[in-house]
C-alpha cells in the first residue's frame, strides 16, 4: 500500500526530527490535521496519494489548507495524473508532484523532501530557532531587526512585550529598560540591547569586513544580478567579493512566489532563490560582506574603491554595480510616522503571518502588489488592493489578475487612492479617496503594504559614472549617444554593461532600460563577468 511504503521511507530518514503520521484515507487525514491544528502543533509537510479511498489527494489537500495553511504539499501521482497535478499547482498551491514509484528513495524521494522541509523551516523560523527577539509589536526598531534576521535566513523567535508573558520575564531577567528594546538574545554572547544591524550581524558571526586587501572584482548589491555575478566570477577563478547592506536576495527576496523564472514550474519564493544562490556563490569561494552600506566610490589609478558608511572600504580591479532599485514612498498625510508600525514597503513572512484574521490594504497595481495580495490572502481576513487605474490589465501579468479574481477574500478597489493614515503609536485607520468623485471614506486597518514603483539610489557613485535624470546608470552603446558620449574617456568603445568609468559595470534593475525581472537581472549579472574578463585583459 502506498501510504505504508511512503511512511516507512519517511520514517527511516526523517523519523528522528519529525513525527511521521499516517492515515489510510482522505477523511481520516483531515480529522487528524484538525486535531493537530487545535493543539497548535505545526505540520511541516503533507504527502497525499492522488488515488486514495473516498477522496482524491487533491481534494484532500484543498480542504487541508484551512487547518494547515503553512504546510508544504506533495502529491504522489501516476503518469496519467500529471495534468491534474499541474493544474493543482495553481489551484491549491501544490508545492510538488512526484511520479510513483520513487525508488530508490535516496534519488527519487529524499532530495525533494529535503528541499520542501528546508523551505518550511525557513518560513517557520520561530519553530526552530535559538535567537530570541523581545520587543514592541509596533516598534520600527523591532521591525528592522526582524526583517534583517528573516531576510538573512536567521531563524528567530519573537516575543511581543504586550502580549507574551515570556517577553516580560526575559526583559526582567536582562534588567532591560524601555530604551533597551528590542532585546536580541543570541545563543552565545551578551544580550543585545536595541542593536544596530551591524552589531547584530557581528554578534551572529556574519561577515561584515573584507578579508583581502585587493580583489579582482567587487560587486555592490546582493540581489539576483549581484548573486549571479558572484557565482560566475568566483566559479571562473576571479577573487570575488559581494557587499550587501541588508540581506542577499534584493527585491526578489521579498517575492512570495516568482513564477516566471526558468526551471521552477511551481514557482519559488524569493527567499528560497536567494538561499540557493548564496550557497552556490559561497561554494565557489565568493566572499560576502553583509550589513554594510556603500556610500562612496573612488578611482585610484587602475583600482576601483568602494567606501562603507562609517568606516571601511574595499579595493578591486573591477567593480559591478548591482544595487537595483528601492520602493518609492507613498505621499499621503500622516503615513510617514507609521513606517514599520503598520505601514510597510514590501512584505516579509513575519508581517504576513501577523495579519491573521485582519483587514489588510495594499497600494499598487504591478506584479509585486498582486503577489503580495495573494500571499497575504492566505492569512488575512480580507485583502483590499487599492489601485489608481480603472483596470489591472496594463500593469499586472494576466496570470496574476486571474488568480486575484479567483481569490474570494481579495477585493480590488479601482480608481482609488490612500490619501491619509491615522493612529496612536501605530497605524489604525486609512482615508481612501475615489479619484473620480473625490468622495473619501474612512476605514479601520492596522496594515498597509505599499508597492508603487521604485527608484535607483546611485548618488554614491559621484559624477564620473553617467546616469539619466532618474539615476539609472548608462551602459555600453548607450554611452555613445550624443547626450552621454562626452562622459566616455577611451578610444575603444565601452563593453556591454560597462559604465562611463572603464572597469565599472552595471547589471540588473539599476541599469537604464533594464527589463526589471529576476531572469534578466541574473542574465546581466552573469554576462557582466564576461565583460570584466575582457576589461581586465586591457589593463
Ligand atoms: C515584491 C516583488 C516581487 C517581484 N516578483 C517578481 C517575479 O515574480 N518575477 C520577476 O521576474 N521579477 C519580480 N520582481 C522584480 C525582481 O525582483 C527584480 O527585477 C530583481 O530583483 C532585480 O534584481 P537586481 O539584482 O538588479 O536588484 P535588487 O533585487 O533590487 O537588489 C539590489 C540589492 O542591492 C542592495 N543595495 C542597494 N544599494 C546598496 C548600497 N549602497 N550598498 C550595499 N548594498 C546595496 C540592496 O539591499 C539589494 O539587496 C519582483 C519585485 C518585487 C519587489
Amino acid at each position: 500500500m502506498v501510504s505504508a511504503a511512503i511512511a516507512r521511507d519517511l520514517r527511516s530518514r526523517y523519523g528522528a526530527d519529525y513525527r511521521i503520521m499516517r492515515a489510510a484515507s482522505g477523511p481520516e487525514a483531515l480529522t487528524v490535521l484538525s486535531r493537530l491544528a487545535l493543539r497548535d502543533q505545526p505540520v511541516a509537510l503533507i504527502v497525499a496519494d492522488q488515488r486514495m479511498p473516498q477522496m482524491t489527494g487533491i481534494e484532500m489537500l484543498k480542504q487541508a489548507r484551512t487547518s494547515t495553511p503553512g504546510a508544504k504539499y506533495l502529491l504522489l501521482t501516476a503518469y496519467a495524473d500529471t495534468d491534474v497535478a499541474i493544474t493543482a499547482i495553481n489551484e491549491i498551491g501544490l508545492d510538488y508532484y512526484l511520479l510513483k514509484p520513487w525508488d530508490p528513495p535516496e534519488e527519487g524521494l529524499y532530495p525533494v523532501i529535503d528541499d520542501l522541509l528546508e523551505d518550511w523551516r525557513q518560513e517557520n523560523p520561530d519553530r526552530t530557532s535559538d535567537v530570541r527577539v523581545v520587543g514592541h509589536r509596533w516598534s520600527d526598531r523591532s521591525y528592522e531587526i526582524k526583517t534583517f534576521l528573516a531576510r538573512n535566513h536567521v531563524p528567530y523567535r519573537w516575543y511581543d512585550i504586550e502580549r507574551d508573558a515570556e517577553a516580560g520575564r526575559l526583559r526582567d531577567l536582562a534588567n532591560a529598560t524601555p530604551a533597551d528594546l528590542p532585546l536580541v538574545l543570541v545563543p552565545e554572547g551578551d544580550t543585545l540591547r536595541s542593536p544596530s544591524v551591524l552589531n547584530l550581524a557581528d554578534a551572529l558571526g556574519l561577515r561584515t569586513t573584507a578579508r583581502r586587501p585587493l580583489y579582482d572584482v567587487c560587486i555592490v548589491g546582493g540581489g539576483p544580478a549581484g548573486l549571479a555575478a558572484a557565482v560566475y566570477g568566483a566559479s571562473e577563478g576571479l577573487s570575488t567579493v559581494i557587499v550587501e547592506r541588508q540581506a542577499p536576495g534584493g527585491q526578489a527576496g521579498e517575492s512570495a512566489a516568482i513564477e516566471n523564472y526558468l526551471g521552477f514550474p511551481k514557482g519559488l519564493t524569493g527567499s528560497d532563490l536567494a538561499r540557493r544562490a548564496i550557497a552556490q556563490a559561497s561554494r565557489f569561494g565568493a566572499e560576502m560582506v553583509l550589513a554594510r552600506d556603500v556610500v562612496g566610490f573612488e578611482q585610484r589609478g587602475p583600482v576601483r574603491t568602494v567606501l562603507f558608511d562609517g568606516s571601511g572600504e574595499i579595493e578591486a580591479r573591477a567593480l559591478i554595480v548591482a544595487t537595483g532599485v528601492s520602493y518609492r514612498r507613498l505621499d499621503a498625510s500622516g503615513l510617514d510616522e507609521f513606517t514599520g508600525r503598520g505601514v510597510y514597503y514590501g512584505v516579509t513572512a513575519s508581517e504576513a503571518s501577523q495579519c491573521q484574521s485582519e483587514d489588510v490594504y495594499i497600494v499598487g497595481a504591478a506584479n509585486s502588489a498582486g503577489q503580495a495580495a495573494l500571499n497575504l490572502s492566505r492569512f488575512a481576513k480580507r485583502v483590499v488592493l487599492v489601485v489608481r487605474a480603472a483596470s489591472l490589465a496594463g500593469t499586472m501579468s494576466k496570470y496574476l489578475v486571474e488568480r486575484i479574481e479567483g481569490t474570494p477574500n481579495v477585493e480590488v478597489r479601482y480608481r482609488s487612492e490612500v490619501v491619509a493614515g491615522r493612529g496612536d503609536g501605530h497605524l489604525e485607520g486609512l482615508t481612501l479617496a475615489d479619484r473620480g468623485s473625490g468622495i473619501t471614506e474612512e476605514v479601520s486597518s492596522s496594515w498597509l503594504f505599499i508597492f508603487i514603483g521604485a527608484t535607483p539610489h546611485t548618488e554614491w557613485l559621484g559624477s564620473d559614472v553617467a546616469r539619466d535624470d532618474k539615476g539609472f546608470i548608462i551602459t555600453g552603446q548607450d554611452l555613445l549617444a550624443p547626450a552621454y558620449v562626452r562622459h566616455w574617456p577611451l578610444p575603444r568603445p565601452p563593453f556591454t554593461l560597462e559604465t562611463s568609468v572603464p572597469g565599472v559595470f552595471a547589471a540588473g534593475d539599476v541599469r537604464l532600460d533594464s527589463m526589471k525581472r529576476v531572469a534578466s537581472a541574473v542574465g546581466e549579472g552573469a554576462m557582466s563577468i564576461y565583460h570584466v574578463h575582457r576589461y581586465l585583459a586591457t589593463v
